[in-house]
């Protein structure tokens, strides 16, 4: 079989080394993909958004199955540019990646269907808006509709922060066209879970947990980030907590987008918080976490590529979804500066320890190749991640492997998985 997969990031590389394992596999691309991708793939020069190459790339070099990884080319509809020339491709049409692509879309639908969310109000109008927080209780969430890098997520303490909330979104469009419709929801608090699923239009098969880290600094301090670590599974997703989704949410999601003429096959990404009052729905993502993916792929034990296949045939009732039972913690070394401003280009030096290296892996995020060496390229460059018997071991054996890498301006955090203490 030929594979595509569409990405540049760790995530992309993850699930590129986990295809590249199916004994199916003949040979695979990525697009536009990053220097450690082109160890399992021939990276080509297309960009996610570019659909029409993209499709006459699948096209040309009859590729049978093509992955897309990121958010943004599914909510804009690259699968039914896909489907409309007979290609076979992995994840939600556009109707469907409106799940992600629309958080007014997703909060009515948990309401209309009774999914444990948030109490909101969805707001067009900002004088609406302004209104309504005067009357509000805080801290209060703001949120700009669309795709907004995980940025458009604005907690505030006061009226004053609300209202500057609402300028900068609704009236600034510092996100653009993603801040037309906000959504304003009750502020909650709990620990915060992710739980992956694969999904085939009616079966949905829950991934083990992960639990991530956005802010840029130790102790969840500084700026939100794309993700600087994650650990997997979350001891806090207990049997109980796994019951209650089982029975009030992952089925319920699936079967309210069936009802909605929304079919959803791909990944449904449940960000879950868990609060005093059970497990409630923090976000939905259409696409694998980045860095979820880089600890669930690697104790992932099924046959991805059978996986992908079931969810394009409706077939995932027959597939046996099997995880190890250990632990994997994954920490980002980030350039320095990250998010804000930050230098690239510096050589990266160690990664060769990496490789057969039983039970640890680098996944590539910002690299590139210049003069035949790996350099650094971009925010977040790299995901060390380790294994463990238990998630303290996994953790131990991360921290131990972050200095076998080497660059200029290397960042991390060094409190991934700390929250494994108090559980
Ligand atoms: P991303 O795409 O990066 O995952 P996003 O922009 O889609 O993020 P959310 O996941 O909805 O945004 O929110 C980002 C973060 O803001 C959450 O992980 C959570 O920490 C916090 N948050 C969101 N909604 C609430 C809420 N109602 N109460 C408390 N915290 C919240």
């Amino acid at each position: 079989m030929k594979v595509l997969i569409v990405g540049s990031g760790g995530r992309e590389h993850a699930i590129a080394w986990k295809v590249a394992q199916s004994p199916k596999i003949d040979k695979i691309y990525c697009a536009p993909g990053n220097a450690g991708i082109e160890e399992y793939a021939e990276c080509v020069n297309i960009g996610a958004m570019e659909f029409d190459k993209l499709v006459a790339f699948a096209k040309e070099k009859e590729i049978d199955l093509t992955v897309i990884g990121m958010d943004d080319p599914l909510v804009g509809g690259v699968v039914d540019a896909f489907e409309a020339e007979g290609l076979r491709v992995f994840g939600p049409r556009k109707n469907a990646a409106i799940l992600e692509g629309s958080k007014a879309f997703s909060k009515d639908l948990m309401k209309k269907y009774n999914i444990p969310t948030a109490a909101y109000e969805n707001f067009t109008d900002p004088q609406e808006a302004l209104a309504y927080l005067e009357t509000a209780k805080f801290p209060i969430v703001l949120k700009a509709d669309g795709l907004a890098l995980g940025k458009g997520v604005l907690i505030c303490n006061t009226l004053e922060e609300a209202k500057d909330g609402v300028k900068e979104i609704m009236e600034d469009k510092k996100f653009g066209s993603a801040g037309n419709t906000m959504v304003i929801e009750e502020f909650m608090t709990g620990r915060e879970v992710s739980v992956l699923t694969y999904v085939d239009g009616k079966t949905i098969k829950p991934m083990t947990s992960a639990q991530d880290h956005k802010r840029a600094k130790d102790g969840d301090q500084g700026l939100n980030t794309g993700g600087m670590g994650t650990f997997s599974p979350s001891p806090f997703y207990t049997e109980e907590v796994d019951a209650f989704c089982k029975a009030h949410i992952y089925q319920a999601t699936v079967d309210a987008m069936a009802a909605e003429g929304r079919e959803f096959k791909g990944i449904i990404f449940f960000g879950l918080m868990l609060t005093a009052d059970g497990p409630k729905v923090l976000e939905y993502n259409a696409r694998f976490g980045d860095p979820e993916a880089q600890v669930v792929l690697p104790r992932m034990k099924t046959d991805i590529v059978d996986v992908f296949e079931a969810c394009i045939d409706g077939t995932l009732d027959q597939i046996d979804l099997e995880f190890e039972d250990n632990a994997a913690v994954c920490v980002v070394l980030a350039s320095d500066g990250y998010p804000v401003s930050y230098q690239k280009g510096f050589p990266i030096k160690g990664l060769d320890a990496f490789k057969e290296k039983e039970g640890y892996y680098v996944f590539h995020a910002g690299t590139a190749k210049k003069d035949g060496q790996i350099v650094t390229n971009g925010g977040r460059v790299l995901g060390v991640v380790a294994k463990g018997d238990d998630l303290k071991q996994a953790r131990a054996n991360a921290y131990k492997a972050i200095d076998l890498v080497e660059f200029d301006n290397k960042y991390y955090r060094h409190d991934i998985g700390k929250a494994i203490d108090e559980a």
